[in-house]
């Protein structure tokens, strides 16, 4: 990937580096062929800003988030989290750092299946050590926020793709995360729910940028 860019934009000034990634370089070999997904990459993640990366199909993006978020070991490169580079870490400390500093939402969902809405919603609180009875009241205000509180006790999959993303965007929100992590959140969506689902997104940058005093 040389063709992707990546693109930030920021609504605060002085927009401090969260992520610095550095000489990103990830190659995949199936056989005797080698796939050079992402090839020398750098470039930073800033606090309270919408960053977007941006690329045709096929060039790295998703493999670039996935390195970011510490599921994916890059072939060569570092990504250094508020200095600290993910991949020296151990396996539990990588978990650790996703489950405090990371909300995930993707183009499909992944929900467990056994577990109804605010049950899956309170899934990153529950990672993170919260007790079941203050996981689901979070995921309560998190549910009302996107508003979807009213179908708490369903379960997902038989909701409608914009209701399944709303969800997901509660659950990526319910931990007060650093980060969300969003690969082609809208990429499954009418223009509407799109719009929807990239409203939800910026709003909860802008709060993320206030000051918190
Ligand atoms: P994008 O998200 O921009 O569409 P991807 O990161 O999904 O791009 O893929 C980049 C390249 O890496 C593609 O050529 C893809 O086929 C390849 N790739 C991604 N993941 C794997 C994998 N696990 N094994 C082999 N090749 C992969
Ligand atoms: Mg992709």
């Amino acid at each position: 990937m040389t063709e992707t860019k990546h693109h930030t934009s920021t609504h605060n000034k002085n927009a401090a580096t969260l992520m610095a990634f550095q000489g990103i370089t990830k190659s995949f070999t199936t056989g005797t062929e080698t796939v050079t997904a992402l090839n020398n990459v750098s470039g930073i993640i800033t606090k309270g800003a919408l960053n977007i990366i941006t690329g045709p199909s096929g060039s790295g993006k998703s493999t670039l988030l996935d390195i970011l978020v510490g599921l994916q070991r890059p072939t060569s490169g570092t990504v250094l989290v508020d200095g600290i580079d993910i991949y020296k870490l151990g396996t539990d400390d990588r978990a650790y750092y996703r489950a405090r500093m990371l909300g995930m939402v993707y183009q499909a969902n992944y929900w467990v299946k056994s577990l109804n809405v605010i049950e899956n919603v309170s899934m990153p609180l529950l990672l993170a050590g919260y007790d079941r009875h203050q996981a689901a009241e979070l995921a309560k205000l998190s549910l009302e926020s996107v508003g979807m509180a009213n179908l708490a006790t369903q379960n997902p999959i038989n909701l409608s793709g914009g209701q399944q993303q709303r969800i997901s965007m509660a659950r990526a929100l319910v931990a007060n995360p650093e980060v969300i992590v969003a690969d082609e959140p809208t990429g499954n969506l009418d223009t509407r729910n799109g719009s929807l689902i990239m409203d939800l997104l910026v709003a909860a940058v802008k709060e993320q940028s206030k000051p918190s005093f």
